[in-house]
């Protein structure tokens, strides 16, 4: 179905009465006072939303313990393949698997949370670290050592370490 179209006043075809009341705007937000927003970053960092999503981190139960299984399911939903696992096996344990590495590539995460929702074991959790400072983009793929740094402890309702 073809729309008619509205005819354009001569001010609407002019564009600049628009234009200077768009600038006007601007210059009325500029010269407000109470419009100061400086902020003296990292000293004075800048609050984060709740429910922020920062770097995706490991974590441990509170006994130190990581909760990972190794199940490679986030690997597998992670749209960009920014997860990269290798499985270890333990022999001595009623816990199977564990991950021998566990590599996050910040340059490809989109912090989509993917991983974080598929998780079976409530193993990997979107941090609110916002800052990530790199110098090489070796040092952006984040090894699973750091990942459990950022992490840290969380409670483990699952518990998988306890005996069966
Ligand atoms: S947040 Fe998204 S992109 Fe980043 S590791 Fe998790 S699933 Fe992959
Ligand atoms: S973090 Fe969770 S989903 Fe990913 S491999 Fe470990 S247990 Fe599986």
């Amino acid at each position: 179905m073809k729309v008619a179209r509205r005819e354009l006043s001569l001010m609407e075809k002019l564009y600049l009465p628009e234009i200077v009341r768009g600038l006007m705007t601007t210059i009325g937000h500029a010269i407000r006072p109470s419009h100061t927003v400086t902020r003296q970053y990292p000293e004075q960092p800048t609050p984060l939303p709740a429910g922020y999503r920062g770097i995706p981190a490991l974590v441990t139960d509170e006994q130190g313990r990581i909760k990972c299984v190794a199940c490679q399911l986030c690997e597998f939903v992670c749209p960009p393949e920014a997860i990269k696992i290798v499985p270890g096996q333990f022999s001595d344990s009623n816990v199977e698997k564990y991950p021998a590495r566990f590599d996050l590539n910040m340059l490809r995460c989109i912090y989509c949370g993917l991983c974080e929702e598929a998780c079976p074991e409530e193993a990997i959790f979107m941090s609110d670290v916002a800052t990530f400072v790199v110098s090489s983009r070796e040092q952006a793929v984040l090894p699973k050592e750091r990942l459990l740094e950022i992490g840290g402890a969380r409670p483990d309702p699952i518990g998988k370490w306890a005996s069966k």
